[in-house]
């Protein structure tokens, strides 16, 4: 497919994405795929209030009848997969692959969301006082905010809007300023769906909104938008966090990773080899969960690492929308200059660097192609601390466990993390309260590629948020407790006597 048909396949005309300000470049070839018009804080304000009165309407709809339409969105989604998928591709740079797992992922939270429509479950609690009953009922919480990364372009949308709406909430979505036009995509995709389960949708139900951080700033300031879902950096997020909490509205943050792997003398080394390329060079490193860091037992760190080595220089790289690509571009231009000076610094403190430099520059003058870094610590610096966005690998030997899951630990963030070991003894005690600190710690699979099923997040940070499966529904809900006294007396809880007679 090329451009025009995929925005053909999903309902985008030249209104859309033509004329406007917000200029969008493939990350494939540095080529202007769309001009898209961007909102104004008043026009962010008004779509804000519609949202508020498209909260009013889809609360008082059933639950299942709210879940029937993320059941039509997900069904129009495993049409649309191909164009969606190619469209993530051509947008963020994904290889063709990842960007159909993206979107696949967007049907399996939908499939999930439709069955948690009939699942809001609240407790029922014994009371202290006769003829009393207690019981917790979930009610919705108004619009919901969603920002999202760029990195995810569509599935981080989904988490959010599909568990946000069986809740009964509105939402509002302010897209990566690096990926719009799969934003526009997503809503045309969502309007189809309204059109087909009919008047009970609201307008304004679910709303894009398309600009920089200010569009942000404004939804995050509004006290109209109870919930901010922000997925981002950590920098991003410690300002978000801040305002949001600032005038006492909630928060779920999704926020930037430093995911370790650790291999130890007892690991197959087969399974560690592909988790940790996979981790590595998957997205091209630009995943929340890429694996950044590699502890490698001494016994086997000089069997293991010459493979990885040999691994990264044999990487397909190339336009991600080839079947054979393993490997697409880096996002933009700041990415690539990230990426070099983080592994200056690596050298400089003794690292010596594998691979990092920029390839097909030739082919591509406009983009920014790399091959995978593998760096070896070797100097004073035991441990790296903040997360490069890029396929950087640093690598650390290590002699006993603890010292390296102490490491692994040591360091602000605590998204996703794993072992590779089969020794129970190595696997449980890095489960346990003493091992890792992460949202995710995984035994013999790699830190990235999670399930919608499980609850998504990370620790200190990563921003303490979870979304997906689980129970992570009741991020979206308030938690009402409610007591019912069916007695003709009046008893106080503790036993107080109160007379008023
Ligand atoms: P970013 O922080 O630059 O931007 C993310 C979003 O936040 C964008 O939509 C941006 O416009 C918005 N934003 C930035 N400042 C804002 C502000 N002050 N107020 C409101 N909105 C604001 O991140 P990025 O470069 O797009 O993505 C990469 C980062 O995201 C990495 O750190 C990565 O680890 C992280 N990430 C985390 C997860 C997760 O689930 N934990 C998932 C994907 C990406």
């Amino acid at each position: 497919m090329n451009t025009q048909e995929i925005y053909a396949a999903l309902g985008l005309s030249d209104a859309d994405v033509k004329g406007g300000d917000l200029k969008v470049y493939s990350p494939i070839d540095g080529a202007e795929i769309a001009a898209v018009k961007m909102d104004t804080v008043a026009g962010t304000e008004a779509k804000i209030a519609k949202s508020v009165e498209a909260f009013k309407a889809w609360r008082n709809v059933t639950a299942p009848r709210r879940g029937e339409l993320v059941r039509i969105l997900g069904n129009i989604l495993r049409d649309k997969k191909e164009a969606l998928g190619s469209l993530v591709s051509l947008e963020a740079g994904k290889i063709y692959q990842e960007g159909l797992g993206e979107v696949q992922e967007m049907i399996d939270i939908c499939d999930y969301a439709v069955g948690q429509s009939r699942m809001l479950h609240g407790l029922t609690i014994v009371s202290e006082r006769p003829l009393h009953k207690m019981r917790e009922i979930w009610q919705p919480l108004g619009p919901v905010g969603i920002i999202s990364a760029f990195n995810f372009p569509v599935a981080v949308w989904s988490w959010n809007a599909a568990l946000a709406l069986v809740c009964g909430n509105s939402t509002i979505w302010k897209s990566s300023e690096k990926s719009p036009v799969t934003a526009l995509a997503c809503q045309k995709l969502f309007d189809m769906a309204c059109a087909e389960f009919g008047d009970d949708a609201p307008a304004g139900l679910s709303q894009v909104l398309t600009g920089d951080r200010d569009i942000g700033e404004t939804m995050v300031a509004s006290e109209s938008v109870p919930l901010i879902s922000a997925t981002g950096s950590c920098a991003m997020g410690r300002i978000v966090g801040a305002k949001v909490a600032g005038r006492f509205g909630k928060s779920i943050l999704e926020l930037g990773g430093n995911n370790a792997i650790t291999v130890t003398a007892h690991a197959d080394l087969d399974l560690a080899f592909q988790g940790i390329v996979f981790g590595t060079v998957g997205t091209c490193g630009q995943r929340c969960t890429t694996t950044r860091r590699l502890f490698v037992h001494e016994d086997v760190y000089d069997d293991l690492i010459p493979r990885i080595k040999s691994a990264f220089a044999g990487v397909s790289i190339g336009n991600p929308l080839d079947e054979n690509t393993l490997m697409g571009p880096l996002i933009d231009e700041d990415s690539f200059n990230n990426m070099q000076n983080a592994l200056e610094v690596a050298k400089s403190n003794g690292g010596e660097v594998t691979g990092g430099g920029r390839t097909l520059a030739d082919e591509y003058p406009n983009a920014y192609y790399v091959n995978a870094a593998l760096v070896e610590m070797k100097g004073e610096m035991n441990n790296i601390k903040t997360e490069t966005f890029a396929p950087i690998l640093y690598v650390f030997k290590y002699t006993d466990l603890d010292d390296a899951i102490h490491r692994q630990n040591d360091v602000p963030q605590g998204l996703s993390s794993a072992i590779f070991t089969t020794n129970i003894l190595e696997a449980e005690t890095f489960t346990s309260e003493t091992g890792s600190d992460c949202g995710i710690a995984n035994v013999n699979i790699g830190t990235s590629g999670a399930e919608i099923g499980g609850a998504f997040g990370g620790e200190k940070e990563t921003g303490g948020g979870r979304e997906s499966g689980s129970d992570a529904w009741r991020g979206y809900m308030r938690r009402m407790t409610s007591t019912v006294n069916y007695s003709t007396e009046l008893p106080l809880a503790q036993g107080i006597k109160f007379d008023t007679e």
